[in-house]
């Protein structure tokens, strides 16, 4: 399939007038114009099953989070220094999902803001400034959290303030290592970052470690490395924006997997099923001071509009049960993609909780390097047969599947048909 004349010349005014740092995925990039559920369909009315996004968790345009956006925009919205029903009703709802040590939480727009409001309280509270992340972690876009983003690679500049550790790796260490080798990964970078007089005030990490190429398991392993953060004075943060809202099954929240009562969460993405709504909830304490001497104002963060997109979010994964929707669905197509790993050894590894799923490519097991070609070569021939997901990890060669949580067992069945036949095509075709 050519790129169409049209789509050729959008592209171009695209790059025109946005500039040369957009990214569009796909040898053939996908022009979408409508969707509904799990559902995309392009402009030429071909329908694409979307196995990659957790923005639109519900569903896309679920009816009841488009109902509760339209009502309430027709009704008022305003910042958000005016008293308003919602915004509390919301944020007591919220909160009464988490641990109740987490006693606060504050609206933002994006999963950025959640992560620099997060690192600047963070930092007045322990009048600290390091921080240890990931070595492919992703939190965000301002100033502050690029620095937290080392995904973004050697162009975003990283002060002496951040330091990095590994990531866990499902597939490389055993399971019962991975709790202690993160926490000793940590110890060492907290001495390194103490020999150079600057003090850990932050261990954040996204429950999930999506970036770092989806790493689940054992749940429970975290915790070593949380006691120690804390131990040395700091605090742990944990950016949910992509476990968070019942995606894992096992719990709404990723830190409840690891069985965890984090100082602080924060989360956007799937939280008004793509209403811009982002927050940070954390242990009241560590805001006091901060919320005396320095306040806080975000024009848009949670706005009427905004909690009313975000408790329509919360009402569909309840009454919908998304949570144990998660568990059977995910189960499910994790069984078969293990059943499709029986007969390719390219698959050195599935893993995943719930609805979020990594199939790792390598080019032998014996080795488990990593094989990207083999995952660019998948993502594209399931878009060339309407089922979109995407690749990830330090070797770019990890698949990850993170459809709606509104996904039924005929659409998984779906996409294993056409998974299967993306390996088959790969091998036939010598990849
Ligand atoms: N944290 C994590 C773990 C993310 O995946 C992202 C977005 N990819 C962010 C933070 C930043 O969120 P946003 O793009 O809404 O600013």
């Amino acid at each position: 399939e050519a790129l169409s004349p049209a789509d050729r010349a959008l592209i171009d005014r695209r790059a025109k007038a946005l500039g040369p740092a957009y990214r569009l995925f796909y040898d053939q990039p996908l022009h979408i114009t409508r969707s509904e559920g799990v559902w995309l369909w392009d402009k030429d009315g071909r329908r694409y099953l979307d196995a990659y996004n957790n923005v639109a968790s519900v569903g896309h345009c679920h009816p009841r989070v488009v109902e509760a956006i339209t009502q309430q925009l027709g009704v008022l919205n305003t910042h958000t220094r005016y008293l308003h029903e919602n915004v509390v009703t919301y944020a007591e709802r919220l909160l009464a999902t988490m641990p109740d040590a987490l006693g606060h939480v504050m609206f933002t727009c994006t999963g950025s803001e959640a992560n620099d409001i997060a690192l600047r309280i963070a930092r007045s509270y322990t009048r600290r400034e390091g921080v240890i992340v990931t070595r492919l972690a992703y939190h965000g876009l301002t100033e502050a959290v690029a620095e937290l983003s080392p995904s973004l690679g050697e162009f975003t500049p990283r002060s002496p303030r951040i330091r990095l550790i590994d990531a866990p790796d499902t597939l490389r260490i055993p399971e019962a290592q991975q709790g202690a080798k993160l926490a000793a990964d940590l110890a060492q970078a907290i001495a390194e970052m103490r020999a150079d007089g600057i003090e850990p005030a932050v261990f954040i990490v996204d429950t999930i470690f999506s970036s770092d190429g989806l790493h689940p398991d054992p749940a429970g392993f975290l915790q070593p490395a949380v006691d120690l953060i804390r131990a040395e004075g700091g605090l742990f943060i944990a950016d949910e924006v992509q476990p968070g809202f019942a995606r894992t099954g096992d719990a709404f929240w990723g830190f409840q997997r690891h069985g965890l009562v984090p100082d602080m969460v924060t989360m956007g993405k799937p939280m008004g099923n793509g209403f811009p709504l982002s927050g940070t909830a954390m242990r009241p304490e560590l805001v006091q001071e901060f919320g005396e001497k320095a306040r806080y104002f975000n024009t848009f963060g949670g706005n009427p509009v905004a909690a009313a997109a975000g408790m329509a979010v919360l009402d569909v994964i309840a009454d919908e049960g998304l949570q144990d929707n998660a568990t059977a669905v995910g189960g499910f197509l994790k069984s078969g993609l293990q059943d499709i790993a029986t007969r390719y050894p390219e698959i050195g590894h599935v893993r995943g909780a719930g609805l979020f799923l990594a199939v790792e490519c390598v080019t032998a097991r014996e080795t488990n390097a990593p094989d990207a070609a083999r995952a660019k070569f998948v993502v594209n021939h399931l878009r060339q047969n309407g089922v979109l997901i995407s690749a990830t990890g330090p070797g770019a060669n990890v698949l990850k599947i993170r459809p709606p949580l509104v996904l039924q067992q005929a659409e998984a069945t779906l996409f294993l048909d056409a998974a299967e036949a993306a390996f088959a095509a790969a091998r036939a075709e010598g990849v």
